[in-house]
């Protein structure tokens, strides 16, 4: 079945999202988009994915909780898993590999954490936007002990994208599927050293704002409307 998706969506959980990319808000705007599956991607946190999980559930949308995890190269993966405890448990791993540096919200902006109902419930106090310690060599393998998949986001931006940080595109890391941000319809996986026929491609919106959250457009087939099998596709799985 064709599900129309949107697999990269910030809340006001990292210090760039926006405030109004609350929970309730981001989820109505993408259902009112007609996007049937999304994705909760905040920087090296999935904090705000409970209470997205719930908002999703009463607008009827299919939610994969995650985060866009920042390695230690400073190259953004997009780390997406089939349920909140497996997320929640990779969350508290990657909270004891972030940089004890301490956010300056008049800087960087808030970290708010909230609840399905979209009040404050607390704040992180940890920078995340912070390299971790993790490598992209570690990710893929990592990212699955927790039962879930990652791929490497807008790899065709200029910076903090794998190619970016390397130099190269890691054939070697295991990444399954890739993320391009670029709309432009020449854009071709070659140019930046990239088998197509290797690695399927997601285009996803990395909305901050809720007016940059994907339309009905980028679709996936999969056999079922589910997380689970979201994830199988993105680790590999080839559904006949
Ligand atoms: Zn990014
Ligand atoms: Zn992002």
């Amino acid at each position: 079945m064709k599900i129309y998706y949107d697999l990269h969506i910030h809340s006001c959980l990292s210090p760039c999202g926006d405030m109004d990319m609350t929970p309730n808000n981001l989820v109505n705007m993408a259902a009112l988009n007609g996007l049937q599956m999304i994705a909760l991607t905040d920087h090296n946190s999935c904090k705000n994915c409970p209470a997205a999980a719930q908002a999703a559930r009463e607008a009827g949308l299919i939610f994969v909780p995650g985060m866009e995890l920042c390695t230690s190269e400073e190259a953004h993966v997009v780390c997406l898993f089939p349920s909140l405890e497996q997320a929640m448990a990779f969350d508290a791993y990657v909270e004891q590999h972030i940089p004890p540096i301490a956010n300056r919200p008049e800087i960087f902006g808030q970290q708010q954490i909230l609840n399905a109902q979209d009040e404050p419930i607390g704040e992180v106090e940890q920078l995340l936007i912070s390299a971790t310690t993790i490598s992209v060599d570690k990710i893929v393998a990592l990212v699955r002990k927790y039962g879930g998949a990652a791929f490497p986001a807008h790899i065709d931006k200029a910076s903090y994208s794998v190619v970016a940080s390397l130099g190269v595109f890691p054939d070697w890391a295991g990444f399954s599927a890739v993320e391009i941000y670029s709309r432009k319809p020449d854009f071709k996986l070659e140019s930046l050293g990239i088998s197509p026929e290797k690695y399927p491609v997601l285009h996803n919106s990395d909305a901050h704002y809720l007016e940059n959250i994907a339309e009905a457009e980028a679709a996936l087939e999969l056999p079922l409307p589910t997380a689970e099998a979201l994830i199988a596709f993105l680790n590999g799985a080839k559904f006949l």
